[in-house]
């Protein structure tokens, strides 16, 4: 099928008589005739549900949309982008690993890295996405276990050369880990590119609608661990907590990711999604070209208006010419660069904020990437824990405006921001 009809088919197919929608399975567990019955589940000798902490059918469902929408072989949902970006890192490194991650990611991603992983023993070198192949090799150690970047990044709006970041990856023996939340597959399929693990921050446009938190993990199947089986022994060696079973030669290479991580990580950690939120999720996926369309052309319209208006300093969109990412943006984003348009507006941090509190129709939020039209100042709000080396690393300037594009008329949009600029 295409993308547009996987967007509503893929996952759910109902049998004659079933629900058209994805069922929500609000149950926390499955019944069994026999304690052997449940024994093979929890021995991963058969495949069934048990207990929603480790999986759910709705979740599932889910996922396996997710999953051919970015063209990968396994998927899982989790609670948050974040459980989900700390699952994926996790899966494959502990205390005494080393991670190279791009310095223009999430706010929240750096905290993550930097701080809260960091305490747990593993080190993360951040690097400049634009670098040249020289400095990205020279960034990898013996112990480096992944490389992690943002196809386009919140805030910074910089787009990632993920062929440039997957070679480097490869070149070390170690995957790509690309977080897709802004671009989602309806703009860029990172695997098409050498990405090897994609993860979403479904709050976002998956969701689109600003209704549940949530995250995903998507494995292309394509990265080699058995290949690379002395820096993975985790996914290559047999797991005594689940009698001896070594997930490469049980689940091949397009499985053994995502099983292990349902199996150890989230049994342990528990960063399981809502059955609900799993089918709000799916729910927002039937529309996401759609939305996806009117975002980027929003996107594109209001960006064009903000850089010519006096009052602003500049603007960041990779879909203008001139952007210093409008080159990527012609190769990796085609069919638009999302909704997400960050400017400054001149007079520095005082004046965007009085800009912000002039708007009427867009509202202040400390959200991203759904339909109605938001507005964020990083600098006070996700990213206020960096300094001010740190912000300008992340690329996120004091005066930096992040602006949320919806799906309203364009008009509308664009005659409020007209009003709030009048007020600076
Ligand atoms: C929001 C976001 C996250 C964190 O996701 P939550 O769902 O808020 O936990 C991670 N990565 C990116 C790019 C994001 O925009």
């Amino acid at each position: 099928m295409n993308f547009d009809t996987n967007c509503l088919h893929a996952g759910y197919r109902p049998g004659n008589g079933e629900p058209r929608n994805i069922p929500i399975i609000q149950s926390t567990t499955f019944r069994y005739e026999t304690s052997a019955d449940m024994g093979k589940l929890f021995d991963l000798e058969a495949e069934g549900y048990f207990y929603t902490r480790l999986q759910n059918p709705t979740s599932d469902m889910v996922a396996a949309r997710l999953c051919a929408l970015e063209g990968g072989t396994a998927a899982m949902l989790l609670s948050s982008g974040q459980a989900a970006n700390f699952f994926a890192v996790f899966n494959i490194a502990s205390a005494g690993d080393h991670i190279v991650a791009s310095s223009a990611i999430y706010g929240g991603t750096y905290n993550l890295f930097a701080v809260t992983m960091k305490r747990m023993g593993i080190e993360f070198t951040f690097v400049d996405p634009d670098c040249s192949e020289e400095e990205l090799n020279a960034a990898f150690q013996p112990n480096t276990k992944a490389l992690f970047g943002e196809t386009i990044a919140n805030p910074a709006l910089t787009v990632l050369d993920i062929e440039k970041f997957a070679h480097a990856a490869h070149a070390h023996g170690v995957p790509l880990i690309v977080d897709n939340t802004f671009a989602t597959p309806a703009l860029c399929r990172p695997f098409q590119w050498g990405a090897d693990i994609v993860t979403h921050s479904t709050t976002k446009y998956l969701d689109g609608h600003a209704a549940a938190v949530g995250g995903a993990i998507v494995d292309s199947g394509k990265f080699d661990w058995d290949a690379h089986a002395d820096k993975y022994p985790g996914l290559t060696t047999p797991d005594d907590s689940y009698h001896g079973i070594t997930y490469t030669k049980k689940f091949g290479l397009g499985g053994a990711f995502i099983t292990k991580a349902t199996a150890q990580l989230m049994r342990d950690f528990g960063s399981t999604p809502a059955p609900m939120n799993a089918w709000l999720l799916g729910m927002g996926m039937e529309t996401l070209p759609l939305r996806m369309a009117r975002h980027c052309a929003n996107g594109q319209a209001v960006a064009e208006w903000l850089q010519k208006q006096e009052k602003v300093a500049w603007v960041r969109y990779a879909g203008l010419p001139g952007d210093k990412y409008y080159e990527l943006a012609q190769k990796y984003l085609p069919r638009g660069c999302c909704g997400v348009v960050s400017f400054g507006v001149k007079g520095g941090r005082a004046a965007a904020e009085r800009f912000m509190a002039g708007l009427k129709l867009a509202s202040i939020a400390t959200h991203v990437a759904d339909a109605k039209t938001c507005v964020l100042h990083p600098a006070s709000a996700t990213h206020r824990q960096m300094n001010d080396a740190e912000l300008a690393a992340a690329g996120v300037s004091p005066d930096l405006v992040r602006l949320s594009v919806g799906i309203e008329d364009v008009n509308d949009l664009i005659a409020d921001l007209s009003q709030a600029l009048e007020l600076v």
